[in-house]
């Protein structure tokens, strides 16, 4: 029987295990160099997990998919209209 590692829901042997990208934290590193540099970064494993957690993951990647090309059409609507007024 295996565990979601989303939920911690047990699945039935006969339900599908969904593997998926699952954000598992971010870590912060600060190098004292010639300069002080902060880096930043974010950490995905790829787990087992049950149908519900795949599903709503999937609507989650979509959103975010969707909000980069709408911030992308704003600039370039942006770039558009500044380009006119030049003009
Ligand atoms: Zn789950």
């Amino acid at each position: 029987m295996a565990i979601c590692n989303n939920c911690g829901k047990q699945m039935p042997a006969n339900e599908n295990v969904y593997r998926r990208e699952i954000y598992s934290g971010q870590t912060k590193r600060v190098n004292y160099g010639k300069r002080i540099t902060y880096g930043n970064s974010t950490h995905y494993t790829v787990k087992s997990v049950c149908y519900d957690c795949a599903s709503a993951i999937d609507e989650a990647r979509k959103r975010t998919n969707r909000n980069v090309i709408v911030f992308f059409l704003l600039v370039a609507v942006a770039a558009f209209l500044f380009y006119i007024s030049k003009h």
